[in-house]
């Protein structure tokens, strides 16, 4: 869940095409036409990365008249459902997902189940992946491949890879280091 107060804004007079902006964008709010950046303010999540990118100073955060609420409501999803995507995941309902946005597993695995194909559909149906970007990436992955969905980012678009969990650890590995106790961790919690 996220509560957008600002929206991004350009100024064409300083904008001179190069489509940083576009490729940091994480909800393809922003896009370049014609050697010039247009913002879709509904897609806005004012996550600032286009500001913090653009080398030209062509972009402004404005305030919005009113605030708007990203969110998807995990309660109204068939329960069952979120539990059991999460657990094919292996993830915890209530686990955080996006530090940034305080984004639970469950409120993901609702928005997959209410139709989010990409991450940019799930990041505007929940606004995750709108601050760092990097730690709620290794999960969300997780999470589409246990809906059965591909997800990739667009060609050229910047987004970190999945990171490893110990759920990925080969068993030769966990038998290799007892030490960390990988097996019996795996067995209990999985
Ligand atoms: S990063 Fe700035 S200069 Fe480059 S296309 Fe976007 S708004 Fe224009
Ligand atoms: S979502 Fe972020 S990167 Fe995209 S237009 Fe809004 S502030 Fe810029």
């Amino acid at each position: 869940m996220k509560v957008v107060k600002f929206v991004s804004s350009v100024d064409p007079s300083k904008c001179n095409g190069d489509k940083l902006c576009e490729r940091v964008c994480p909800t393809g709010a922003i896009s370049v036409v014609d050697k010039e950046a247009r913002v879709d303010g509904t897609k806005c999540v004012a996550c600032i990365k286009c500001w913090d990118r653009c080398p030209s100073g062509a972009i402004e955060m404005v305030a919005r008249p009113e605030p708007v609420v990203v969110r998807t409501d995990p309660e109204t999803v068939d329960q069952d459902k979120v539990f059991e995507l999460c657990l094919k995941a292996k993830v915890l309902p209530g686990q955080l997902v996006c530090m940034c946005t305080g984004t639970l597993a469950k409120e993901v695995a609702a928005a997959i189940l209410q139709g989010a194909k990409s991450f940019e559909d799930l990041s505007l149906k929940t606004g995750s992946r709108s601050g760092c970007g990097i730690y709620c990436i290794g999960s969300i992955q997780r999470m589409f491949e246990a809906a059965g969905l591909k997800v990739t980012s667009p060609e050229d678009h910047r987004m970190y890879d999945m990171t490893l969990n110990m759920f990925d650890v080969p068993a030769d590995l966990q038998e290799k280091y007892p030490e960390y106790y990988l097996k019996e961790d795996t067995e209990i919690l999985g």
